[in-house]
């Protein structure tokens, strides 16, 4: 975590926030306010939340805002996600968020250096835009979209990088790229093959939820 939370936005570029529950990863199932941040540079070409990307199309929020975003919601975490959250400077947001005692998550693809302090870091890297190994170092979960086999090379790759970054250990996710078959085959047997990773299935999207 960087020593210093001085400085940092006071407003943010939003695309929206809203109370839900996580619907992915280790911690699925759980109550979640989502702040979801604009611009992301990244562009995946699957990814399901392009109009994120062009961080001039969203209305500034002020910090103020989104902490009483997650004081009204009193969830178990907040998540900030994106777009690429950390294209913008999240020190002040998370100084702010701290007194609230609600664990502060992030996900990330890991091309950006880190900025506030969190609880929870969920690295989600990307084959074309590898992750610095600020993220490989200190993420709490690794998350890899498969689509295909080389998606499996890659997230072996990852998993020893974190752990040639520090000696990290965190835990191992794949998820299938959304509503293949042939993708959630690829990762379900990598997963009985190889006990460290599991499963990651998006179950918000099942219950038709955000
Ligand atoms: Fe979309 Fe995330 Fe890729 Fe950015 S990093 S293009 S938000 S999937």
């Amino acid at each position: 975590m960087p020593p210093s939370l001085e400085g940092g936005a006071e407003r943010l570029r939003v695309v929206e926030h809203f109370h839900s529950l996580q619907g992915e990863g280790v911690h699925a199932g759980r109550s979640a306010l989502f702040i979801r941040l604009a611009g992301c540079n990244v562009r995946c070409s699957w990814c399901d939340t392009k109009h994120s990307w062009a961080a001039a199309a969203h209305p500034l929020c002020s910090v103020e805002q989104l902490v009483a975003a997650v004081r009204e919601s009193s969830p178990s975490m907040v998540v900030i996600t994106g777009g690429e959250p950390l294209e913008q400077n999240l020190d002040r947001l998370c100084t702010a968020l701290a007194p609230l005692n609600v664990p502060r998550h992030l996900e990330t693809s890991g091309v950006e250096p880190l900025s506030g302090a969190f609880e929870w870091i969920t690295l989600s890297p990307k084959r074309h835009r590898q992750p610095r190994w600020q993220l490989l170092a200190c993420c709490h979960e690794l998350k890899v979209v498969v689509h295909e086999h080389e998606d499996l090379l890659f997230a072996d790759t990852m998993a020893a990088a974190c752990q040639a970054a520090a000696g990290n250990r965190p835990h191992l996710c794949l998820q299938p790229g959304e509503g293949s078959a042939a993708a959630a085959e690829l990762a379900t047997n990598h997963v009985l093959k190889h006990r460290q990773w599991r499963l990651s299935l998006q179950t918000h999207k099942w219950l038709g939820l955000r």
